[in-house]
């Protein structure tokens, strides 16, 4: 890793993870569920690799990515942990799959014939999780076609069904009536799975049910959010979010009073005042629709960003204020010594605080980690 400073980064606090993880990790015990940490998308923008093994350190015997090939990356890395992956193309590449030992899902008889296909070229018996729709009406197995699923998957030589699992449509909203609608058609699909003389795991929870329903935990909860600090239920978790993004001051200069700034010159300078130039913008993750809308902690301060965002910088105001050149930018952070949330950022612009982390793998952005045990 190089030593220059970065002009963005987004550092990684792999304390906050193994704390994160261990608290969700601590809840699922209770239950005497176990907990699979899910690092798809990269790790929710936080790097996949690194996050697992902090993951994996603090508690977590599972970790579930979305894509095949994002799994049996973290099997060959070293990760010996299980894996699953629950959604593949049918061109997916369940042979290696498999001969990593990655756990896949199932949802339909045509994914359940391509898995133990593949199976039989590898000489070994798939392991699968069948998942049915139990509402989310999205991936998984209609209830209509879930007998016929499930004697299928359990008269295969091919497949070992390791679990039965689901995904919640509103967890992050307590209370929501689908939740228990949900939970029911669960236990109706393990109850035939049951009849079919199978006896699977079972998972449903994410981060919020984990949080909030431990009658949902079963044998293994899937959180992901929470692990990364973002509470995804308005509740008061101790968690710590892992992620900042920051840059540092490139230039600062006084402008007169009338001045306007950036493109559009949608803000003027209603005092001769000090600015601060950060060579971040659009294109490393600052979303123009914040233009005029945001702030950052700089040198102790929360600064209002001036002018629009543009592709490679931003402007902040400061007033009298004469910082150094080089002097760093907190963009989002955890909050704790007063820098902007990514929730913050998520609420202005309408959207989830998912998608900003998960945003952040850009080229240009550099990724550093702390709190590495290794
Ligand atoms: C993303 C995902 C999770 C984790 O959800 P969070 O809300 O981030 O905890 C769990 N299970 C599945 C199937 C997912 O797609």
């Amino acid at each position: 890793m190089t030593t220059t400073a970065a002009r963005a980064e987004v550092v990684i606090d792999l304390h906050a993870i193994r704390h994160n993880l261990a608290l969700l990790a601590a809840r699922a015990a209770e239950s005497g569920a176990s907990t699979m940490a899910i690092v798809k998308a990269d790790g929710y923008g936080h790097g996949a690799l690194p996050v697992a093994r902090a993951a994996v350190e603090a508690g977590a015997s599972w970790l579930g990515t979305c894509s095949l090939g994002e799994a049996i990356e973290l099997r060959r890395a070293g990760i010996s942990a299980r894996l699953f992956s629950w959604l593949d193309t049918p061109e997916a590449d369940f042979a290696s799959g498999i001969a990593e030992r990655v756990d896949l899902s199932v949802s339909s008889l045509g994914e359940l014939a391509r898995i133990a296909e593949a199976a039989r070229r590898v000489g070994e018996r798939a392991r699968v999780h069948l998942k049915i729709d139990t509402g989310l009406s999205r991936n998984g197995c209609a209830s209509a076609e879930w007998p016929a699923l499930v004697e299928a998957a359990a008269s295969e030589s091919g497949v070992d069904v390791v679990a039965v699992w689901s995904h919640l449509a509103c967890a992050d909203e307590p209370g929501h009536p689908s939740i228990d609608a949900q939970a029911k058609r669960f236990q109706s699909a393990y109850d035939v799975a049951r009849e079919a003389g199978l006896d699977p795991l079972r998972h449903i929870a994410n981060s919020a049910a984990t949080l909030t329903r431990p009658d949902l935990h079963f044998d293994l909860v899937r959180p992901g959010i929470a692990m990364y600090g973002l509470n995804p239920v308005p509740d008061s978790e101790d968690l710590h979010p892992a992620m900042s993004f920051r840059s540092a001051v490139v230039l600062v200069k006084r402008i007169s009073a009338g001045e306007s700034v950036s493109y559009g010159h949608t803000w003027t300078a209603e005092r001769d005042t000090n600015l601060a130039l950060v060579p971040v913008g659009y294109a490393d993750g600052v979303p123009r629709a914040l233009s005029g809308r945001m702030n950052v902690l700089l040198g102790g301060k929360v600064r209002p960003v001036v002018g629009r965002v543009c592709m490679d910088q931003l402007i902040v105001d400061l007033g009298d204020d004469e910082p150094l050149v080089g002097t760093e930018v907190v963009l989002f952070g955890s909050g704790s010594d007063g820098e902007p949330t990514a929730r913050e950022w998520a609420d202005k612009l309408g959207t989830i605080d998912y998608e900003i982390v998960t945003s952040m793998y850009r080229p240009r952005v550099r990724r550093r980690y702390v709190g590495e045990t290794r």
